[in-house]
This record gives structure tokens, C-alpha cells and sequence, in this order.
């Protein structure tokens, strides 16, 4: 195509009376006709877009026109058509392969990421990887799954000082048997199901006898460690199922299922074994013994009946002591039913 001075695209033709003067073109024959505000005109055989390029007024050299091949045209229109289509099937791949992308990216891990949500609200602290974040949305997983396994840490050591809790509320720190506290709070429980399985309860009420004197004697810690020493007589002459109790000072408590026959054989055992239980401390060996009241749970009592006895078990120690201690005594209306 001919190239006039910057203009590449077409050619150029000075006009004087509407015929053609000059012009860039070569096969033109001059003188031929160009009528005013003509847009489209044949040169030999071919069509051609003519476009009148205004010179200014008082002008009188001629008009320039500005002509272009229509076959060129309709080449550059199809080139520019094609460019478009390219275009735009490049965009739509490029959407379709972001769209694959966030849904591998983006999406997956959302609904996982929700999923994990959903769990922790419900109370769960689902195992989760902390992985690495390669995007935002991997630096949100990542962040979530930190959160989360935080928060199971705490949760399990909330559990496990709310067990050390509980575990100090009804133990007795000293001897580790369960304190008078965890007493009105077990009974019922024991009592009822008891009685539903047609079973008897009894109760094993000790103290140690002249304790006074141990302190007075060898001193407090020693009297600690005789008490400590003691429970552990009482945890070897009992059974897992009885439950063991210091009520307090140096009084403590058994309770055993079975009759009242069965817990005086049992407390015998207890103050033979005391009795031939030596502890020592600081250079010092010291003996203590015991004296035992046994009552047993009437139905009579009713679920809050440990009071009534407990009442019964301290009058048979009392008994006891009176008669000399190192020694076990049974309620006493027990045993005058069973004489
Ligand atoms: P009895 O045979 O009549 O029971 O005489 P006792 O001396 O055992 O009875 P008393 O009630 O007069 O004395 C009990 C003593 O137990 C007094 C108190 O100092 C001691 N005691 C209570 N709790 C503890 C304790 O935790 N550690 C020590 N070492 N002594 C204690
Ligand atoms: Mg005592
Ligand atoms: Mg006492």
C-alpha cells in the first residue's frame, strides 16, 4: 500500500472540479469523476471508500480526498473482528481457570473452614493441622486451627484443675480419705440404691484413742504422721467397695455394705490391726489403738438418715470408751434384738 507522509493506511487525491488531479494512487486515471459527497467510488474494477478531507475556506487548489480498497477494509474488518473474538475466548479461559482455581483455593477450604467452625460452637475442638498459608485463605485456616488447638489445651487443663478441685473438696489432705462434706453428699446416693437392691449399709464410726497424749507427747507432726499411718491400716482392712472418711480431728468413718454383723466382724479387724501397728517418727515409736461404734442404716432413717446413724454409732463408741477403749461396740438396740 502507499505510504504518504505518516499516512499508512490509504491513499490520497487532490481533486479540482470533481475530477481527480493527482494522486497517490497509482492505477487512477486522472480526470476521473468525483462527484460531491460521494462515499463509496470505482477505480477500474475495484470499490474503494473515499472520505472528502476539508482543506479550509478560500481554498481554490482543489479538495483532497482520502481513498481506501474496500477489499482492504474488509481484510483489516475481519482481522479486528478475529483480534476481538481472540480477545474475548481469552478472557472467558482466563475466568473459567480463575474460577477452577478459587474453587480449589477458595472454596474447599471454606467449607471445611466452616465445617471446623460449626464443630467448635457445638463444644468440639476438632484435631486440625496447622498447615502452611499460602494465601489469605490459608493464613485464615492456619489462624483458626492455632485458635482452636489453644483452645483445647485450656480445655483440658480447666478439666483438669476443676478434677484437682473437686478431688480437694471432698478429700481430706492429710490421710487422702474423703472428708465429712463428701459423707452427706454419698449417703443418699448409696443409701437409696441399697435399698433398692434389697442391701444394708452399715457404718464403722473410730476414734483413736487418748490421741491427746501422742501430741502432747511427740508433737503435732508426729500425731499427723500416726494418722496418716493409720489411714493406711484402714485402706488395707477394708474393701474398694467401702467407702473410707476422716470426719474430722482424729474421728473417722466406714461405710460398708452388708449388716451390722458383717461391719462388727470387719471394725475388729481394723482395731486388732491398729493395735499391732506401730508408727515411727523422728526416732520415735509410737502405738495407738482404737475404739469402734457400729450402727447400721435403718429404712426407718429415710435418705437423710445418716444423722440417726451416725447418732447410733457414736453412742456404741461412747460405749466403747467407757468400757475401757481398744475396743468395738454395736449399737445397742441392735444387739438386744438380735439377743
Ligand atoms: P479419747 O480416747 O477420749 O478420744 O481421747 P483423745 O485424747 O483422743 O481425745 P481428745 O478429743 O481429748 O483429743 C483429740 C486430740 O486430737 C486433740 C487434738 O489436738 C488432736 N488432733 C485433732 N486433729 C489433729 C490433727 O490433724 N493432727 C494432730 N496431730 N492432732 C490432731
Ligand atoms: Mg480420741
Ligand atoms: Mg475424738
Amino acid at each position: 500500500m502507499a505510504q504518504v507522509r505518516g499516512i499508512t493506511d490509504g491513499d490520497l487525491l487532490l481533486v479540482k472540479n470533481e475530477k481527480a488531479l493527482a494522486s497517490t494512487l497509482k492505477d487512477l486515471p486522472l480526470g476521473q469523476r468525483f462527484p460531491a459527497g460521494a462515499e463509496r467510488i470505482d477505480i477500474g474494477t475495484e470499490p474503494y471508500v473515499v472520505k472528502h478531507i476539508a482543506l479550509g475556506n478560500g481554498l481554490q487548489v482543489g479538495e483532497l480526498w482520502f481513498v481506501l480498497s474496500q477489499a482492504e477494509l474488509t481484510t483489516r474488518l475481519a482481522d479486528q473482528r478475529n483480534l476481538v473474538l481472540g480477545l474475548a475466548a481469552g478472557g472467558a479461559l482466563a475466568i473459567l481457570i480463575v474460577g477452577l482455581l478459587m474453587l480449589r483455593n477458595f472454596s474447599a477450604p471454606l467449607t471445611r473452614l466452616i465445617g471446623d467452625i460449626q464443630a467448635v460452637s457445638d463444644g468440639r475442638f476438632p484435631e486440625m493441622p496447622e498447615g502452611h498459608a499460602r494465601d489469605e485463605m490459608g493464613y485464615l485456616a492456619k489462624q483458626f486451627a492455632g485458635m482452636v488447638n489453644r483452645l483445647r489445651d485450656k480445655q483440658s487443663e480447666i478439666a483438669r484443675v476443676q478434677a484437682q478441685l473437686e478431688e480437694q473438696a471432698t478429700t481430706d489432705a492429710l490421710t487422702g480419705c474423703y472428708n465429712r462434706h463428701y459423707l452427706y453428699d454419698i449417703f443418699p446416693k448409696l443409701w437409696s440404691e441399697a435399698m433398692r437392691q434389697d442391701k444394708r449399709l452399715s457404718v464403722l464410726l473410730i476414734d483413736l484413742d487418748l490421741f491427746k497424749q501422742v501430741n502432747d507427747e511427740y508433737g503435732h507432726l508426729a500425731g499427723d504422721e500416726v494418722l496418716r499411718q493409720f489411714a493406711q491400716v484402714l485402706k488395707s482392712g477394708t474393701r474398694v467397695s467401702d467407702f473410707l472418711f476422716r470426719l474430722g480431728g482424729e474421728e473417722f468413718l466406714v461405710l460398708t455394705q452388708g449388716d451390722i454383723e458383717g461391719a462388727q466382724i470387719m471394725a475388729e479387724k481394723i482395731r486388732a490391726a491398729v493395735a499391732g501397728t506401730a508408727t515411727h517418727h523422728d526416732g520415735h515409736t509410737m502405738r495407738v489403738t482404737v475404739s469402734i461404734g457400729v450402727a447400721q442404716a435403718e429404712p426407718s432413717d429415710g435418705l437423710k438418715g445418716i444423722s440417726a446413724v451416725l447418732t447410733r454409732a457414736d453412742h456404741a463408741l461412747y460405749a466403747a470408751k467407757e468400757a475401757g477403749r481398744d475396743r468395738v461396740a454395736v449399737y445397742e438396740d441392735r444387739l438386744r434384738r438380735r439377743a
